[in-house]
C-alpha cells in the first residue's frame, strides 16, 4: 500500500514486550533520514532486534528546545524524521511537546502512529462502568497535592501513572480522605510479571504490603453517588416548583413506583 509522506512521525514503541511494536512503525522507522530518540542506547536495542539501521539523534526534556533549531535545518533541507521516546508513545508523559509545538508553527507535516501506551492499555482491560476518566499523568508527589488531586476527581475515574517506591504511600494519602476508594492497578504492563488488581483501597494496600516492583498505572474509580442523591434531587425539584409534600409523594410514587410514605417521610425531612 502506498503510504502518504510526512515530514516528521511520531512513533510508538513498545513498553515492555518487544513485540509491540506496528508493521508501519518499524517501516517508518527503517524509511526516515534519522530518529530523534530520548535515549539512544535505549532505543539501539529495539533497533538492532527489527535490524534497522537508521541514524540516531538524542533528544531529552533538557536539551529539546536547542535540539528544535537542529530540526528544523535538517527538515528544511528535505530530511524527514522520527521521533520515539524510551517506551510508549511520545508526549504521554514523555517529551516531544516542544518540538512538534515548533514545527506546527512552521509548517511541517506531522503525524502520530497508533500504538503502545501503558494508559490505554491498561485501560482496555480494567471494568469500567462507563467511558469518562480522566488521565493526570504522574500523580503529584505532596501528600496535600495528592488530596487535591483526588478530592477534585472524585466524580470521574481518575487514572494516573506512579513509581512503586511511593505507591503504597500514595494509595495511603488516598485512603485518608477516600477510605471506601475502589481502585485499579496494573503493573509490568505486557511484560512476564503483568498483574492487574481491582478492589477496595484497603485490599489493594494489603495485597501489596511487602512491597511492588515494577512499571505501575493506577485508578481510581469514581465515587458512586449515595442510592437516594437522585431521589433527593427529585424531591427538591418539585417542592422549589411549589408542590406540597404529599403532591410531591403521589407524583414521584406514580411516576417511579417508589413508596409513596417512604418519599413522604423524606419531603417533610427535607
Ligand atoms: N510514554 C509512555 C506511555 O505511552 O505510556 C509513558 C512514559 S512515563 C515516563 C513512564 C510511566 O508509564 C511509568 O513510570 C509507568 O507509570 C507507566 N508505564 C510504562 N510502561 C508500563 C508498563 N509496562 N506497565 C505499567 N505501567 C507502565
Amino acid at each position: 500500500m502506498s503510504q502518504r509522506k510526512f515530514d516528521f512521525y511520531i512513533v510508538p514503541t513498545p513498553i515492555g514486550n518487544i513485540q509491540d511494536i506496528t508493521l508501519r512503525a518499524i517501516e517508518t522507522l527503517k524509511e526516515v533520514d534519522f530518529i530523534a530518540c530520548e535515549d539512544t542506547r535505549v532505543t539501539q536495542k529495539l533497533l538492532n532486534h527489527y535490524d534497522i539501521r537508521t541514524k540516531c539523534v538524542s533528544y531529552h526534556k533538557y536539551n529539546e528546545r536547542e535540539r528544535v533549531d537542529f530540526f528544523l535545518r535538517e527538515l528544511r533541507a528535505g530530511k524527514r524524521i522520527a521521533l520515539v521516546s524510551d517506551a510508549g508513545t511520545p508526549m504521554i508523559c514523555d517529551p516531544g511537546a516542544v518540538i512538534v509545538e515548533e514545527l506546527i508553527k512552521e509548517g511541517f507535516s506531522i503525524t502520530a502512529l497508533p500504538g503502545a501506551c501503558a494508559v490505554t492499555t491498561f485501560l482496555s482491560q480494567v471494568p469500567r462502568n462507563n467511558e469518562e476518566f480522566v488521565f493526570i499523568g504522574f500523580i503529584p508527589r505532596s501528600e496535600k497535592q495528592i488530596i487535591e488531586t483526588v478530592q477534585t476527581y472524585a466524580g470521574i475515574n481518575t487514572v494516573f501513572y506512579e513509581s512503586p517506591e511511593r505507591i503504597l504511600k500514595t494509595l495511603e494519602v488516598i485512603k485518608s480522605v477516600r477510605a471506601n476508594a475502589k481502585i485499579a492497578l496494573a503493573r509490568e504492563l505486557s511484560k512476564l510479571f503483568e498483574e492487574v488488581i481491582c478492589d477496595d483501597i484497603s485490599s489493594v494496600i494489603e495485597h501489596f504490603q511487602d512491597g511492588i516492583k515494577g512499571e505501575i498505572v493506577c485508578m481510581i474509580y469514581a465515587d458512586e453517588k449515595p442510592e437516594n442523591a437522585d431521589l433527593e434531587y427529585k424531591i427538591k425539584t418539585l417542592k422549589s416548583k411549589g408542590f406540597k409534600d404529599k403532591e410531591v409523594a403521589v407524583i414521584l410514587s406514580a411516576l417511579f413506583g417508589l413508596n409513596k410514605n417512604e418519599i413522604y417521610k423524606k419531603s417533610l425531612d427535607m
